[in-house]
């Protein structure tokens, strides 16, 4: 699979998945727009592609903003070129419980999980109807699809599912295609405050999954760069888990979520 001379944008690119996502891009060819509002993040992870030959902008920007993704937009379309494949992977998690959280952590959740779906789609979907081409993947969540806690997040990425849908069916006739990735628990450095408290949370986790092992960025990546592909030129809209097969059933899963959260009346 190439991507020769495409440009490709990957937002949350300074970090685990992202961070892999772009670098694989750039390993088969693709001019890769490293998105992150972390500048140190996204000016290593551009240094590191092209050390190793390929070819990156470094963008600071916050997804959440339209006046950053106008502007980010427009400047990958002056320094690399029109936007092939635009990979919609920011995300932050931070409230859980609707009873303790804020109005302020919700909106700051669904702001930068879904708003900067709809930032980014908009910035890039002018130009991608002009050239009749162009495909979007957003990276969502198993947790849009079941209750899995983090509640502002999981609502948010259950909305970019919808929206995906929505970009499919109404630009499909235009040339682009948007589909939607769940992935279920990755190994990247999201994880890290619940190690430091749970060392073995990986391990602990396994009995959920029926391939007997969490996904690695690289797992990510492999449907990302399949969706944006020709290859998948004739599918549009769907959501595609990649979790291990955790979907497939995890009802058990769920109950021992909540009980460890606190909540053991709802562990009937
Ligand atoms: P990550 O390591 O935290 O990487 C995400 C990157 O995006 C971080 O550098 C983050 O910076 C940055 N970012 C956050 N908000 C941003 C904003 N408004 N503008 C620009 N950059 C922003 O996360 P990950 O684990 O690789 O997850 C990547 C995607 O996969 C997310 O959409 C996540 O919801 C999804 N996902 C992950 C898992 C998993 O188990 N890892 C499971 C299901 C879905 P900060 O670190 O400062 O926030």
């Amino acid at each position: 699979m190439r991507f020769d001379g495409r440009v490709v944008i990957v937002t949350g690119a300074g970090s685990g998945i992202g961070r892999v996502i772009a670098q694989r891009f750039a390993g088969v060819g693709a001019k890769v727009a490293v998105v992150d509002w972390l500048p140190d993040r996204a000016d290593a992870v551009t240094s590191e592609i092209t050390t190793a030959g390929g070819s990156a902008l470094s963008v600071h920007a916050d997804v959440s903003s339209r006046r950053d993704v106008d502007a980010f937009v427009g400047l990958v379309a002056s320094e690399l070129g029109p936007v092939d494949v635009l990979v919609n992977n920011a995300a932050i998690a931070e409230g859980d419980d609707v009873l303790q959280m804020d109005e302020a952590t919700w909106d700051r959740d669904v702001a930068v999980v879904l708003r900067s779906v709809f930032l980014c789609c908009k910035a890039v979907l002018p130009s991608m109807i002009e050239r009749h081409t162009g495909s979007i993947v957003n990276i969502s969540s198993v947790n849009a699809i079941t209750a899995l806690g983090n509640e502002a997040y999981s609502a948010a990425k259950a909305g970019m599912i919808n929206l995906t849908q929505g970009i499919a069916v109404r630009y499909g006739a235009h040339g682009i295609r948007c589909n939607a990735i769940a992935p279920g628990t990755i190994r990247t450095p999201i994880w890290q405050a619940r190690i430091d408290r749970d060392p073995v949370v990986f391990q602990r986790l396994l009995k959920w999954y029926p391939l007997g092992r969490v996904g690695e960025p690289d797992d990510i990546a492999n449907a990302t760069m399949f969706l944006a592909s020709d290859d998948a030129s004739w599918i549009t809209g769907v959501v595609l888990p990649v979790d291990g097969g955790l979907l497939a059933g995890n009802y058990r899963m769920t109950r021992e979520l909540l009980a460890e959260a606190g909540n053991e009346k709802l562990d009937s």
